[in-house]
């Protein structure tokens, strides 16, 4: 070999005699006086030493100061994204939907309260009925609430004595009129009030049965178990519940007015875990005050504020007592915030100021809008988010609220910007267009709805205003299939990017990321070219594939 050539025997320890490592720190990619505002596609990653299977990839997150997810991700409370159906398919994926407040206090607690009851430990407060009620009050609880299986106690409520319960099979073919009594079975197998969980769910998969009536010693009914759930739990292991009830997370948005502090109350009587303080420009006197007010009404309530996208801005909501940081303004893809109004920031270096900041404290960063793909999800948590929240991505799933129809041949949903005039005029009618059909069934307005203010206005600051400015566009989006299937390729997707990263967890990204060992590289107009497709004449882009 020549001997102007090293020894590649070498090779490693002459990285040493290198000054600093190949590509940027994360401090050096942010120094906006060098760079300007930085989007998630001005930079990458660089890729570090792969030793461990991407299966193995921790995605777990705190998205507040008490809750930690198993995988980072959050929809948008936009009425095209998330009411019941979504939040109930995020939490059960493994992450959280925000049930938006474009609608009436009362149908965005009918929402909340079916996220809690999807699924239970110890169901604690069971609907109940008594001997002398009908098949066809079983029939009602079946439509509304979607289950059947009720005990029956001599008194019609929880604490009264156990007689029997009723299920789907009991009122099956039977007269709306027969009453329970006659239907009903009294054959039952119970548990003592005072068993554990774990040896209540060995009785029920023992006895076979579908549901485990738990009672006192004088055989009042106390609460009772579903075998679905156990189903539920061995078929969403990633689940987002709390871990005592083993109910799934809600959250939901409200705005600041002097009413939401009423749309709040009932919220939190359905069993709201998280509340997120809906504002585009999140750093008011409004907000603060509703931050204080929540901390006192509410303590055990965790308060996400925002939106935010500088470091004044963060510390007057963390100094207020929030417990996550909702960062992003104008970044959205359906935004046109900073096209009008000439403020916001450049979401990358949003998250990375924000996130820099509020970790100190404690307070997870929510980096929201402008994630439309798994890199961007990566990126966002490179730069110090604890979960990403998104709307176009999610709009367009079966579970995102509207219909499908088509647009120019193509199979689309509905997706708006809640600063749109469309949104801004919906709100203030009784059920959001979005959710009209199958949500509007599961989930009606009341016929005497307690009048709700605007929430799109509310947003964007501009109900006084006899003119009303837009920031938001109204359009659609490709229909993605079932979040059930895309949250997957999302969560997957993440694992194999870390993967190529080198670390095995968000921590461990996390600790690199800050220790400077996690390096990043800006792209030129040039490179973001190079990294896309480039030079085919046709091509179909498919994302990913269920085996
Ligand atoms: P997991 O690993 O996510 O199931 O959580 P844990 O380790 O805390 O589970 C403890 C026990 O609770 C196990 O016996 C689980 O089967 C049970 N469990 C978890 N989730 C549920 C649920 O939703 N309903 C019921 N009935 N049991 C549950
Ligand atoms: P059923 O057989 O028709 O009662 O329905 P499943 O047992 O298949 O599903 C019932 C689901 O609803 C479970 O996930 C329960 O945790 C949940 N649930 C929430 N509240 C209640 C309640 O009051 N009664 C019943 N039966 N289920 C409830
Ligand atoms: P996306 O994920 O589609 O890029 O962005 C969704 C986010 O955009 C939402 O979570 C919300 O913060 C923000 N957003 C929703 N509607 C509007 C709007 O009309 N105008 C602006 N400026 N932002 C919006």
């Amino acid at each position: 070999m020549p001997s102007q050539y090293l020894d590649p025997s070498t090779a490693l320890a002459h990285l040493e005699t290198y000054s600093r490592s190949d590509g940027l720190s994360i401090n050096d990619l942010m120094d906006s006086t060098i760079h300007g505002g930085l989007t998630y596609n001005d930079f990458l990653l660089l890729p570090g030493k792969i030793d461990f299977p991407a299966s193995s990839v921790l995605t777990e997150s705190r998205i507040t100061r008490n809750v930690v997810l198993k995988t980072p991700f959050m929809s948008s409370p936009m009425d095209t994204v998330t009411e019941g159906e979504m939040a109930i398919a995020m939490a059960l994926l493994g992450g959280i939907g925000v049930i938006h407040h474009n609608q009436s206090p009362e149908r965005q607690a009918a929402m909340v309260r079916a996220v809690k009851r999807h699924e239970n430990g110890f169901i604690t407060e069971p609907v109940v009925l008594a001997p002398s009620q009908r098949v066809e009050d079983v029939l009602d609880i079946k439509a509304r609430l979607g289950f059947c299986g009720i005990p029956v106690t001599d008194s019609g409520k929880l604490g009264g004595k156990l007689v029997g319960i009723v299920t789907s099979r009991d009122v099956q073919f039977r007269d709306p009129s027969t009453p329970l009594s006659s239907v009903m079975t009294t054959d039952l197998i119970t548990a003592q009030q005072g068993i554990t969980l774990v040896e209540a769910n060995d009785i029920l998969r023992d006895s076979k049965k579908g549901k485990l009536p738990i009672v006192d010693k004088e055989g009042r009914l106390v609460s009772l178990l579903a075998r679905s759930d156990l189903l539920k739990n061995q078929s969403y292991p990633l689940a987002s519940k709390n871990p005592e009830t083993k109910q799934l997370y809600a959250a939901a948005a409200v705005g600041t007015r002097p009413s939401d502090m009423e749309r709040l109350a009932l919220l939190v009587e359905a069993g709201l875990d998280i509340v997120v303080i809906d504002s585009s420009q999140g750093n008011s006197v409004f907000q603060l005050d509703m931050i204080r007010h929540i901390k006192l009404t509410h303590p055990k309530l965790e308060v996400i504020a925002g939106n935010v996208v500088t470091r004044e801005q963060a510390a007057s909501l963390i100094a207020a007592g929030a417990d996550g940081i909702r960062v992003g303004m104008g970044s959205g893809s359906i935004c046109i915030t900073q096209e009008v109004m000439a403020v916001g920031r450049p979401q990358a270096t949003a998250v990375f100021a924000v996130a820099e900041f509020a970790n100190k404290f404690g307070v997870p960063v929510i980096a929201d809008g402008g994630i439309g793909n798994v890199g961007h999800i990566v990126k966002a948590l490179a730069l110090g988010a604890g979960a990403v929240m998104m709307g176009g991505l999610l709009a367009g799933t079966e579970e995102a609220p509207g219909e499908y129809f088509y647009h120019e041949g193509k199979r689309v949903k509905a997706y708006r910007g809640m600063g749109s005039l469309e949104a801004m005029d919906m709100g203030k009618s009784k059920t959001s267009s979005a959710s009209k059909s199958a949500s509007s069934q599961k989930y009606p307005e009341p016929q005497k709805s307690t009048t709700h203010e605007n929430a799109a206005t509310s947003r964007y600051f501009s109900e006084s205003s006899a003119v009303k400015v837009a920031q938001g566009v109204s359009g659609d989006v490709a229909d993605k299939g079932s979040v059930k299937a895309f949250l997957p390729y999302l969560h997957v997707g993440v694992q194999h990017s870390f993967q190529d990263i080198g670390v095995k967890s968000l921590a461990q990204l996390r600790e690199d990321v800050h220790s400077g060992k996690v390096r990043f590289e800006l792209r030129t107009a040039s490179a973001q070219v190079e990294g896309g497709v480039h030079g085919l004449n046709s091509y179909t882009k498919r994302l990913f594939a269920t085996v």
